[in-house]
């Protein structure tokens, strides 16, 4: 059956289910972006031509909303608690559903069980009932629950699942094994799914795949509209719990001197101690009207807390500039307690760090708050600046249905991968060392890795410095680390038509393979596919990195995977 775009969404309203307050403040935002939606699924629909799209049954098992994994979330919706993964789960749904995809929504385990086909009353299912769905949208909590009421389908279908996960996996946390063996090991990872299946929602690591969600888009007439209407002395604070600003008396005492301060704290019945008398506290406001209030400020402005959120791209939309601040040393797993025990490494030099690399000045101010004269200035600045309402485009709703649509359409983790095992000899080598011998190409004409996606084409590979991850490495050269690309270059004959020395070579589990140890002058490939990370570095190893090209503002597509 062909997919057929949809625009009307009350259908989809109807399947997303009723009574939590997470689900009323996900379907009020759905239906208030019913027409972007709609207008997005024109355009894109136009953009695609007559290009044949399968019709797929997807289940979306809502973990985190499940009474049984807690749900810790839905009564906070109303108190200032985190909104950031109702809006993705929201813009999921539509996104799923606009594109013209069967879809079934749970947020209980009743429903999910019903829906796998496992018989009310049993714990689990031991036999492998055949999975009627072609994907399964999840998070970590579903994931739990589908591996513990599945039996040994599980195993059999968990190539069909995609986890969204905010902040990532890196491989070496997802790989049992390894992870155990190397210190890896925290509450979330170690499933050993293939990386690309988790899903984040901002595109920080290559090695899984980039959801994201969507901003509310300007006309051009609400542009103008409120690029008039600005008031440049308004500022508003990002947070919505009091605790964000706490300890930011002196932040607030500068800020103060030069502009009104609006915030939009949650409170019970009095102003919250940790806000200042000269703030204007609006309260938790509802979705529209939190856009209303950024229409009319100049300024969004945040205190290192909430990491990552879909705020400020709002703010930036609405033409505000985004001033932050920058940590040195970066956050991390290892030094900070919110990303204590995720699965990542990822080192977080600010408080929005795709909306520092990803977006920038004017839009974006990066400063170090430690600095006091440095923070001042920066306000003195930005109140001089004029900016334009900005959205990239993979945050617009066309972005997203492209993206998901190619994702939908490409990405495959059910057939084994066609590239030869590490070490086998190629009939033809398809790599082409480029003119001024920095890097490998791939042959055009070469018939090696057919219906790769990416297309193979697109490969760019160099040998990094020693030290340096992969992920940096291409982002050196005005590329984006590939994963998929891995299995090609992990044989001797990329080594060698890189002129790589190599002494010997072996092939090993290690996440930074393949790679080149100078000492030794040893070569070494990767022995589990599973482990191919854009991330991680030694200053041991010179990693050998696939990297490829990316549409501009659609960072997840290379040029020519649409
Ligand atoms: N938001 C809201 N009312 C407010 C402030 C924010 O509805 O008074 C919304 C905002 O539009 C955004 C969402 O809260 O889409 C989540 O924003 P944030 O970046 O704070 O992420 P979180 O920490 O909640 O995940």
């Amino acid at each position: 059956v062909q997919a057929v775009f949809r625009s009307n969404l009350s259908h989809l309203l109807e399947l997303m289910g009723s009574g939590k307050e997470s689900l009323i403040f996900m379907k009020k935002r759905t239906k208030r972006l019913t027409a972007q939606w709609a207008m997005a699924a024109q355009r894109l629909a136009r953009k695609l031509g007559g290009v044949q799209r399968d019709q797929k049954q997807i289940l979306v098992h809502i973990g985190f909303l499940t009474e049984e994994s807690g749900d810790v979330f839905s009564p906070r919706v109303l108190k200032g608690g985190p909104l950031g993964e109702m809006v993705q789960w929201a813009d999921i749904l539509a996104t799923l559903y606009v594109l013209g995809h069967g879809l079934r929504v749970t947020v209980s385990l009743k429903e999910l069980q019903s829906n796998l086909g496992v018989p009310p009353g049993r714990g689990s299912c031991p036999l492998t009932t055949p999975l009627p769905f072609d994907l399964v949208y999840t998070d970590y909590h579903g994931l739990q629950q589908m591996k513990q009421h599945m039996g040994l389908s599980f195993k059999k279908y968990r190539c069909r699942i995609r986890v969204i996960d905010t902040f990532g996996t890196e491989p070496a946390y997802n790989h049992e094994e390894y992870a155990t063996l190397h210190g890896y090991r925290t509450n979330w990872g170690y499933w050993n799914l293939n990386p690309k299946q988790f899903m984040t929602m901002f595109p920080h690591t290559p090695d899984n795949s980039f959801m994201g969600f969507v901003s509310e888009e300007l006309s051009e007439t609400e542009k103008q509209l409120v690029i008039g209407g600005k008031a440049s002395n308004m500022a508003v604070v990002y947070g919505k719990e009091a605790s964000v600003w706490k300890g930011k008396e002196k932040f607030l005492g500068i800020l103060n001197k030069y502009m009104e301060i609006h915030g939009t704290v949650y409170y019970e019945s009095q102003r919250p101690p940790e806000v200042p008398a000269f703030v204007k506290n609006h309260g938790l406001l509802p979705q529209p009207e939190f856009q209303q209030l950024l229409r009319k400020a100049k300024l969004f402005i945040g205190f290192g807390f909430p990491y990552e959120g879909p705020a400020p791209l709002e703010a930036i939309a609405n033409g505000c500039v985004f001033l932050q601040s920058r940590f040195s040393p970066p956050h991390s797993s290892l030094n900070h307690e919110f990303f204590r025990g995720k699965p990542t490494s990822r080192e977080v030099f600010s408080q929005h760090p795709y909306a520092e690399n990803f977006i920038g000045k004017p839009h974006v101010w990066t400063v170090d708050y430690n600095n006091s004269e440095e923070f001042e200035a920066a306000i003195k600045a930005i109140m001089r600046t004029q900016v334009d309402p900005y959205l990239p485009y993979e945050y617009t709703c066309e972005g997203m249905l492209e993206r998901i649509h190619a994702y939908i359409q490409h990405q495959d983790f059910c057939t084994a991968p066609g590239p030869a095992p590490p070490g086998a000899p190629a009939p033809q080598s398809p790599f082409i060392l480029a003119p001024n011998a920095t890097h490998l190409e791939w042959a055009r004409n070469t018939s090696l890795a057919p219906g790769a996606w990416p297309p193979a084409h697109s490969l760019r590979a160099w040998l990094a410095a020693a030290g340096r991850a992969c992920t940096d490495a291409c982002l050196d050269h005005g590329l984006i680390c590939e994963p998929s690309f891995f299995p090609f270059l992990n044989s001797q004959d990329a080594f060698q038509k890189l002129q790589v020395p190599c002494d010997s070579t072996e092939s090993e589990m290690n996440h930074l393979y393949p790679a080149f140890a100078q000492p030794g002058r040893e070569c070494f490939l990767q022995k589990e596919p599973l482990l191919f990370s854009c991330a991680g570095s030694s200053t041991k190893y010179q990693r050998l990195c696939p990297c490829r090209d990316f549409r501009k503002g659609q960072v997840a597509l290379c040029r020519d995977c649409l």
